[in-house]
């Protein structure tokens, strides 16, 4: 590259920051900005388009199109040449502009008269916000080194962009991060919420994106990269024991840390005049534009990889660590691009909701939200570029909707709701000590479902008579080892201690397929959830199995001890199961610990195939457990977290009503014990219902036991069922609509 060139892209930065430093308005701004540009690049015409909403461009800026076009000329996303830059975030440079494919005359702005076209795109780490265009009259193809500085100034124009140098008048200038947005995103877990924005990785403010002495950024450059290398050392070797995805992705991490075309790209960025943190953010949008668009998921891994490491670099570079000062507000509601299910465990129930611009409703993030009832949105694209810090923000689980700096309106709903949420609440406090009694005098047992130690204050909150079922992945899955037995031993006496004497029932590990522990190797099953899940993995692999149950039965000590196996899906699966467990109470009795002083083992039943079982199944099972969330999703062939189909049939259908009776006459049969643990255990009406077909035993998380038994204690029972089978004798395909107007006359 050729010293004058550099010199000129500087001194062209140099004019442009004396330009933006001027006391003047946004519009007078621009317009002085791409005077310079037109003159020192020596092009008859510059012109700036930003974005006036997501699909629309506004011409905001011009030197050597007409004035009069300046706010009026308009296109969209996609849309002639400039439109076209805006869309791919890709340069075009063509020495006649009118011959090229997609090219559309404005006669508005008389660019007949210009035949070359250079384009750039205005965006910051990957969010577009505008073109910059640069054209001239001859044929003109502009050398690399004009695209270079015109990209620069693209750049320093986003940075400026972003701080707000340019507002002024209508849509296009109006001040960034300060109009409602609303997200569309997917369900991750149920709940609404209205708090204010946390930002898990708060992004970086660059003040300063032009360099006053590039030797100095340079130095400054090199320093930092120096730190980041010995971060990276540090991880690899820190974690020198752990195998797989994860040193893999370390290494890669190493490969980029040491990367010479990385670090040149930079060099030169600078050499250009950029800042050191400036030349960091521009080639960390072009590898998220890049991003985008390679359809190959491991590179664009990768991509993920190099842009997770110029977050780091820019954290070095700023000192803007994750401390950037902010003091989280008091009712936090976390924005992410993704987050790991540790470092959620680690800020807890502090948050109202998450919302997340990645995950996967399988991911473990997902599990952590689940298990601690905050309602998480996930697939939000774009939030992590709109949100700020302390922006107002709602959060709706169940339709996978947020609302960011909501209008007054959105806020009342959220707040009316919230209230009477609160209102409600008080008032099941005091039914609290009450028993679920129907008004015909039926008392059903109303558990809580757990899966953290965190849960357990809960259990006397939320008057639950003990814990229904106790999920015991979370453990598994926020560490990167499997979990050693005594620490888990420790765990499970913990939370019986905790339950002060009330019934635990420990669900054994249902793990697999999509819920792939760090240390396992993932299984690539084209159906995971009817994959090598639960109980298939216990008795395919003992050793983990095993382990788990001699954790469980030391936890107990002398205690009783209530244990459950997941997805059984035939009579041979239960038995087997339940001998393992018997053989490691022997082994321990041989060890000289000391055993419960009972022990119960029951099924999960979450496949239609049990409710068919042969009856030695609910003879020797000393208590069964629907999981409703599988039951149903196997029952109708509907995936649970397929959005496109998950509320297509209702849990009300009488098929699936008439598979619960069956399962109810046949635990009657044999006089076993009977629960539902499944999410529709706490919605009222279902709840309802499900009694009604004669389930005497619901387990729910805690929040859902008050509004369940506050409903049953005005019903009654025997009524409730008369109801559903004159819905069913009809030939309803639901008793929804019947039993809620049977409910709302009552
Ligand atoms: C169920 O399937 O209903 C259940 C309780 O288990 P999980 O939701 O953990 O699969
Ligand atoms: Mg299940």
């Amino acid at each position: 590259m050729a010293e004058a060139t550099e010199s000129e892209s500087r001194k062209l930065l140099g004019r442009l920051r004396e330009a933006l430093a001027e006391d003047s308005a946004g519009q007078a701004r621009l317009d002085r900005v791409v005077q310079i540009i037109a003159c020192s690049m020596a092009t008859e015409v510059c012109s700036i388009y930003l974005f006036r909403d997501s699909d629309t461009l506004e011409l905001c800026a011009t030197e050597g199109l007409k004035p009069e076009a300046v706010h009026h000329t308009r296109m969209r996303l996609g849309e002639g040449l400039v439109g076209r830059v805006a869309r791919t975030g890709q340069i075009i440079n063509a020495p006649d502009a009118p011959a090229e494919r997609g090219f559309r005359y404005m006669p508005e702005t008389g660019e007949e008269r210009f035949s070359s076209f250079l384009g750039v795109p205005i965006q910051r780490l990957g969010e577009r916000l505008g073109v910059l265009v640069v054209q001239s009259k001859s044929n003109r193809e502009y050398t690399d080194d004009e695209i270079y500085a015109l990209e620069v100034v693209a750049m320093v124009l986003a940075e400026m962009t972003e701080l707000g140098a340019f507002l002024g008048e209508g849509e296009a200038l109006r001040a960034r991060h300060q109009q409602p947005v609303v997200f569309r995103g997917v369900m991750g877990q149920e709940g609404t919420a209205i708090g204010h924005v946390w930002l898990h990785e708060p992004r970086v403010v660059v003040t300063n994106p032009i360099a006053e002495d590039p030797q100095r950024e340079l130095e400054r450059l090199r320093v930092a990269m120096e730190t980041l290398r010995r971060t990276v050392d540090g991880m690899v070797n820190a974690v020198s024991l752990v195998e797989g995805e994860q040193r893999e992705v370390l290494e890669t991490y190493r490969l980029f840390a040491n990367s010479r075309s990385w670090l040149s790209r930079m060099e030169e960025d600078i050499s250009r005049g950029l800042s050191a943190e400036a030349a960091v953010e521009k080639e960390q949008s072009s590898a998220r534009t890049r991003m985008k668009q390679v359809p190959d998921p491991y590179l664009r891994e990768r991509l993920h990889d190099l842009d997770d490491l110029s977050n780091r670099l820019l954290r070095i570079l700023t000192g803007q660590g994750n401390e950037t000062g902010a003091e989280m507000p008091e009712d936090p509601i976390l924005v992410a691009r993704n987050i790991g299910p540790g470092e959620l465990l680690d800020y807890g129930r502090k948050l109202r909701g998450v919302v997340l611009e990645e995950g996967s409703v399988g991911s473990h993030a997902t599990v952590v939200a689940r298990a601690l009832a905050i309602p998480l949105v996930i697939n939000a694209a774009g939030i992590t570029t709109e949100a700020l810090n302390g922006d107002l923000i709602t959060v709706d689980g169940d339709h996978g909707i947020v609302h960011l700096r909501p209008e007054e309106n959105v806020r009342t709903v959220f707040r009316d709701k919230l209230a009477m949420d609160a209102k409600a609440q008080r008032r099941y406090d005091d039914l609290r000590d009450q028993p679920a009694r129907t008004l015909d005098g039926r008392v059903i047992e109303l558990h809580m479902n757990a899966g953290l130690m965190a849960d357990l204050p809960s259990l006397h909150g939320s008057g639950a008579e003990g814990v229904g079922l106790f999920r015991t992945e979370l453990q598994f899955l926020t560490r990167n080892k499997v979990p050693r037995r005594g620490a888990l031993a420790a765990l499970y006496a913990r939370v019986m201690d905790a339950a002060e004497g009330k019934r635990v029932v420990f669900r054994t590990l249902d793990i697999g397929s999509d819920k792939v522990l760090p240390y396992m190797k993932p299984q690539d099953e084209p159906n995971p959830a009817m994959g090598w899940r639960a109980i298939r993995v216990g008795l395919d692999k003992k050793g983990v199995m095993r382990m788990q149950l001699q954790a469980l039965i030391r936890a107990a000590g002398g205690r009783p001890l209530t244990v459950m196996f997941p997805f059984i899906a035939q009579f041979e699966e239960f038995k087997e199961a339940r001998q393992h467990l018997l053989s490691e109470l022997e082994r321990e009795d041989k060890l000289g610990h000391v055993l419960p002083e009972s022990v119960e083992i029951g099924a999960m039943l979450e496949t239609p195939s049990m409710a068919f079982a042969p009856r030695q199944f609910f003879e020797l099972a000393d208590f069964i457990s629907i999981g409703g969330n599988d039951l149903k999703q196997f029952f109708f062939a509907a995936d649970r977290e397929n959005e496109r189909v998950r509320r297509r049939y209702d849990t009300l259908n009488v098929s699936f009503l008439t598979l619960i009776e069956t399962i109810v006459v046949r635990c009657i049969g044999t006089g076993t014990p009977l629960s539902f643990c499944g999410e529709d255990a706490g919605r009222p009406l279902e709840a309802v219902c499900l009694t009604a077909m004669g389930v005497r035993s619901l387990s729910m998380r805690p929040a859902s036991i008050g509004p369940v038994k506050s409903l049953l204690r005005r019903v009654d029972i025997e009524e409730a069922k008369k109801v559903i089978d004159r819905a069913r004798a009809s030939g309803e395909q639901s008793v929804r609509s019947a039993v809620a107007e049977w409910l709302r006359n009552a």
